[in-house]
């Protein structure tokens, strides 16, 4: 492989790496935890690259939320293309909720896979093991977990002593450690391995607990600052963007402001006729209470579909309502794996079942969510600058391209 050639991935052509490049999806990064923590001086590498670099801001993959942006910019295309909507669906065929995390429900492959088939060097790290299988789906290269760095075999994770790269030991799942675990074992592996491509993906933790601007949000990015700087003076190219932003889910004394969809429908159209399927649903769920600002409804008699929008529509804290056609087109989503109708709350509400079904003991600080409309914009910032780029509202799942086709 040389210089010259260029690879094709889900019709799109990617330049080839011309110098070790590392993307990093900062998981619930709303642009303001950048611009804070930059305005008091705790992120002095980001501040520089408004003179040499290049900012701009992006729009993610509604749902906002993780698996469906991770997927997408790894795949640079939207989930209508590689499948992934949620970290839930229902299943018609097993008539249950399913975990969307395994890779036989990936329907794309991702440039990490092909860059590694052309012959480049590629390691991917991710905090949560959850988004493993589906970032290393077919990748002949490192991938592995600060979840489960301990357990990364040869065989398995392309590398045999992930934990070693560190010093550090593995991190409770609940913490800032756990995403720093990816810029470190990142680091090492670009001083050590000098990978052609690196994809860091952290986790939210802080996000969903810490405002941006307050003092662990600027210490959570005063860390990834100190990271991505040495990474940058190791001449690395370094992409940064982000799966989602985050916003306070509450009323004006921080309590949660949640909309009770199923209990709703249960009321109009009777129980058990309706379906709420919440796709923030995952295991980790202490940190938000699995609310999240969308959620997608099955109805069982389609007669009731168009009554239940109207319903829908009218309830306080309720930004959109939309088909399944409709949704998929907007949201560029899978119509197989949505419901009937596509909900999406306000910026200040999030979108829950019923009263008894959601557990908010494990809050212990107001909620913070994402999901909606409203956590659409992420930064997609680049330690180069570009040439002239095109006018175009760009994604994401653009830091690729904007990465290997853009920065000069
Ligand atoms: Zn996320």
């Amino acid at each position: 492989m040389t210089a010259s050639q260029a690879i094709t991935v889900n019709h799109r052509t990617y330049r080839w790496p011309d110098r070790a490049l590392v993307v990093v999806c900062v998981d619930g990064c709303e642009p303001d935890y950048i611009n804070q923590a930059v305005a008091v001086g705790r992120a002095p590498f980001l501040a520089s690259l408004a003179q040499r670099g290049t900012c701009l801001t992006a729009d993610c993959v509604v749902p906002s939320f993780t698996n469906p942006n991770n997927l997408s910019i790894v795949t640079g295309a939207p989930p209508s293309v590689h499948g992934i909507c949620g970290n839930f669906f229902w299943d018609p065929e097993v008539e249950a909720e399913v975990m969307m995390n395994d890779a036989k429900y990936l329907r794309a492959g991702t440039i990490l896979a092909a860059l590694a088939d052309a012959g480049a060097k590629v390691a991917v790290v991710t905090a949560k093991d959850k988004l493993r299988a589906l970032l290393g789906h077919r990748l002949k290269g490192i991938c592995f977990s600060s979840e489960k760095a301990d357990q990364a075999t040869m065989e398995g994770n392309g590398i045999a002593d992930a934990l070693a790269l560190t010093g550090m030991s593995v991190p409770s799942v609940y913490s800032a450690t756990l995403s720093e675990f990816v810029f470190a074992a990142g680091l090492a592996l670009l001083r050590r391995d000098r990978p052609d491509v690196m994809y860091l993906s952290t986790t939210d933790y802080v996000q969903h607990k810490a405002a941006p601007g307050t003092p662990a949000a600027n210490d959570f990015i005063a860390m990834l600052d100190r990271y991505l700087g040495e990474m940058d003076a190791l001449g690395a190219t370094v992409v940064l963007t982000a799966d989602h932003g985050m916003n306070a889910k509450t009323d004006a004394l921080g309590r949660p402001s949640i909309v009770f969809l199923q209990e709703r429908l249960d009321a109009w159209v009777g129980a058990g006729t309706a379906r709420v399927i919440r796709p923030i649903t995952d295991p980790y769920v202490v940190h938000h209470g699995a609310l999240g600002s969308y959620a997608t409804v099955y109805v069982n008699q389609p007669g009731q579909v168009d009554d239940a929008m109207k319903r829908i529509a009218a309830l306080p804290g309720i930004e959109a309502v939309h088909t399944r056609a409709q949704g998929c087109a907007r949201f560029e989503l899978p119509p197989d794996r949505v419901g009937d109708i596509i909900v999406v709350s306000e910026r200040l509400s999030v979108i829950g079942t019923s009263r008894d079904r959601h557990d908010l003991s494990g809050l212990d600080a107001p909620l913070r969510s994402h999901g909606g409309l409203s956590e659409q914009r992420v930064p997609l910032i680049a330690n180069r600058p570009a040439g002239e780029l095109p006018l175009r509202r760009w994604r994401n799942f653009d830091a690729f391209d904007l990465a290997l086709n853009h920065l000069q």
